[in-house]
């Protein structure tokens, strides 16, 4: 089954409002294993409601409707609807109780607009809206489904979940298990990792392969759809692994835990420490390390040292590196790393200094950095180039350190 979502409203036009009904309903969707293929905006006007329904209907399985349900002039997507597939637009009962209802313990008179939000279509299922007045309505017609949704997001996201998804998901018996597995990446780009499965995302169809980029990580989210939990199963382990078989070497995870979280246990599993001497971070990596329970088992502290004397102070870098390297270079990255290793007595000591922008630094342009890495028995630093603004270079500096530990 693909779907299409029809958002109604001339303020999305205007550019005055943005499309988060869209958005919501898309991941909603997917979740449910749904593929949407087109969004549509369009005004509230009814012959262009009726033009955006007659394209909606030749290309799409289902076609989800949200926004001019209200009591007001403008509000026209039902009558559109109506006329659109030839069916009457009828007051429903257990709608207008809920209007009245509402209008009674308001104390207010209910008027002819207020009880337009009770009007669905001939034939149609209702939808009760627990968090306002406009009924919803979802009627099938030559094969296609259609769904009414109010457009305020609240009302729109409470009947999504508990009526309208339901009802699009029961519509397709024949595959109603579905069963998703996420791949988590890093240190490739979304678009080199596309490359790489290219023959693989060409002729995705069960499961469907959607990639998501996310601060500077990829994530792959598979959804099998069958008659059976064990054949989504099945499905969706064969297609890992060609995917692993492709770029296994990237991939440092699965599920919701994150690359942060994902060292963490890997740390407190091993029984491993790291402490930190940050001059481009600033603290940020401190900060993500702590941010854990237990943290002090696995990171006994660090050391922001941005100027070349607290180096010195702090970490003990020498006044030679400092001059012929200078602060940011290979070599006093790895003292850096050294010094915080010795200073907390940890396994592992880790450094990060470069160029956060957004002026060159000692030759080097903005995102460049080394990042040192010093063990029970080696030494050793990375030259890494990342872009974007200071804060992201900063975070992306953050998340390649973790990866260096992880690895
Ligand atoms: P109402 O009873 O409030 O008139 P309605 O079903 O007629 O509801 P609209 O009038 O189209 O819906 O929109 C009501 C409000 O909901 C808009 O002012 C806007 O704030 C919000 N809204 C509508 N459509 C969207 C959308 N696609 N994305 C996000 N917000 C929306
Ligand atoms: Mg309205």
């Amino acid at each position: 089954m693909n779907a299409e979502i029809i958002a109604v409203g001339s303020e999305l036009l205007l550019g005055q409002i943005d499309n988060t009904n869209a958005s919501y309903l898309s991941t909603r969707l997917a979740d449910i294993g749904i593929n949407v293929y087109f969004h549509q905006a369009v005004g509230d006007n009814q012959d262009r409601i009726q033009e955006a329904l007659k394209n909606a209907s030749s290309r799409s399985d289902a076609v989800i409707i949200t926004g001019g349900l209200g009591p007001t002039q403008d509000d026209v997507t039902r009558e559109a609807c109506g006329a659109f597939l030839g069916l009457d637009v009828i007051l429903d009962n257990g709608a207008e109780a809920h209007v009245r209802q509402y209008f009674e313990q308001s104390g207010r008179e209910v008027t002819e607009a207020n009880l337009k939000q009770a009007n669905t279509l001939e034939g149609a299922e209702v939808f009760p809206n627990d968090n306002g007045l406009a009924c919803g309505t979802a009627v099938e017609k030559d094969g296609v489904y259609y769904v009414l949704l109010p457009g305020p997001p609240k009302e729109m996201k409470r009947m999504a979940d508990s009526y309208a998804l339901p009802y699009l998901a029961a519509k397709r018996p024949e595959e109603a298990v579905i069963t998703s597995r996420l791949l988590r990446f890093y240190a490739i780009g979304e678009s080199s990792l596309a490359e790489k499965l290219e023959s693989i995302l060409s002729r995705q169809s069960n499961p469907t392969i959607a990639p998501l980029a996310q601060e500077g990580e990829v994530m792959l989210r598979l959804t099998a759809r069958s008659s059976s939990g064990e054949e989504n199963i099945r499905l969706l382990d064969a297609a890992a692994e060609e995917i692993l078989e492709k770029a296994g070497d990237y991939c440092y995870g699965e599920g919701e835990e994150e690359l942060d979280e994902r060292t963490a246990a890997l740390m407190r599993e091993l029984n491993l420490s790291v402490s930190a001497a940050e001059s481009l971070t600033g603290g940020a990596f401190a900060d993500r390390m702590t941010t854990f329970a237990g943290a002090s088992m696995i990171f006994p502290g660090g050391v922001v040292c941005y100027g070349n004397e607290a180096k010195m102070n702090a970490v003990g870098v020498s006044e030679e590196t400092l001059k012929n390297d200078g602060a940011v270079s290979r070599a006093c990255a790895v003292e850096m790393a050294e010094g915080a290793k010795e200073r907390f007595g940890s396994d592992y000591g880790i450094s990060f200094t470069g160029a956060a922008g957004p002026d060159p630094l000692e030759g080097y342009e903005p995102g460049e950095m080394f990042i040192g890495f010093a063990g029970p028995d080696f030494s050793t630093a990375e030259f890494v180039r990342v872009g974007g603004s200071r804060s992201s270079i900063r975070m992306q500096a953050v998340k390649r350190g973790l990866y260096m530990l992880y690895n």
